[in-house]
């Protein structure tokens, strides 16, 4: 129905057109036709160890192929759906075998974090699955982080345990993602088994930048003491990172390094040390 009366109004017709298909019923068709039709693609963003300079690891991100339509859209109609369930073993499948391919391809071997959802909990078998996998790609499971949220814990309590316990005893880390930005989280740290905090951006942004940093070397200290590694996400500014790195936080990410990248841009730089002037 596209009417190509002039440029302008033909792209003013594709951005409304945008607008009425990020219905609910909409993304749920596109999501369907996707994990049919092979539609996701998972982009990697680095995680950079701030003590070497050098990429520790990346974080799968998907997209949609087809479709302008961020995460933040989609990923909570798949939960409301119950398309996560296949599109969380298509995630972890996708992101398994690009490990076991950049190895093969000989340039080596970096983790990679993965996102899970708590609607991902009534997938029983999950756990079995991601096993095959790795057994399948002969990849370590230390070399796989879950990236879970503190939602996790609003879910069947028991439940959560339980599979938090048996990514452990398998061998998968776990990271708690977006910290800082719900409740209790302290509380929740004490029993929880995680091996790292990601700090959400938004925390980042508040405390950094301040003349008075106090709050973001606590946070750091506070993630110390308990043993854990701390990820700083969504670090755009030069300032952030020289405070970050002073006060002794583990890895960052964010666009100040890369934006999150296809495979292929992200095996051109796999190795790059991130060498910083300001250093
Ligand atoms: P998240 O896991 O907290 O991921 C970080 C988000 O911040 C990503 O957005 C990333 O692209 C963005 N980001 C990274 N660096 C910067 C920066 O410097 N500045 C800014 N402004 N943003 C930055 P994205 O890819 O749109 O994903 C949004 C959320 O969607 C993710 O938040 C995660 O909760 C969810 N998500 C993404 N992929 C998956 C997936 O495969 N499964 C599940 N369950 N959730 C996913
Ligand atoms: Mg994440
Ligand atoms: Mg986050
Ligand atoms: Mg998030």
């Amino acid at each position: 129905h596209v009417k190509h009366s002039g440029k302008n109004n033909y792209i003013f017709y594709q951005n409304k057109m945008k607008d009425v298909m990020n219905t609910k019923i909409e993304i749920e068709a596109i999501l369907r036709e996707a994990l049919k039709t092979d539609g996701f693609k998972l982009l990697y963003q680095p995680q950079v160890d701030l003590c070497s300079a050098e990429i520790y690891g990346f974080e799968a991100l998907l997209r949609l192929k087809d479709h302008n339509i961020r995460p933040d859209q989609f990923i909570p109609v798949a939960e409301d759906t119950g398309l996560i369930i296949n599109i969380g073993r298509w995630v972890a499948k996708t992101a398994i075998e690009q490990f076991a391919r950049w190895r093969e391809k000989g340039l080596g071997e970096k983790t990679i974090a993965i996102n899970y959802s708590s609607k991902q909990l009534r997938d029983k078998d999950f756990i079995i699955y991601l096993t095959q996998l790795t057994k399948a790609n002969k990849v370590k499971p230390e070399l796989i982080e879950i990236e879970i949220t503190e939602s996790i814990l609003l879910e069947n309590n028991n439940e959560t345990m339980t599979f938090l316990a048996e990514l452990k005893e398998v061998g998968f880390k776990i990271t708690l993602d977006d910290f800082g930005t719900g409740y209790s989280s302290l509380n929740y740290l004490t029993y929880i088994p995680v091996d790292k905090v990601k700090l959400d951006k938004s925390i980042n942004d508040k405390f950094l930048n301040l003349k008075n940093n106090r709050v973001m070397d606590s946070l750091i200290l506070l993630a110390h003491s308990l043993n854990l590694k701390i990820t700083a996400e969504g670090i755009e500014e030069w300032e952030q990172y020289l405070q970050l790195k002073r006060a002794g936080c583990d890895y960052i990410q964010g666009y100040l390094f890369s934006k999150p990248l296809e495979s292929t841009e992200a095996e051109e730089i796999f190795n790059h040390i991130f060498a910083m002037a300001e250093d």
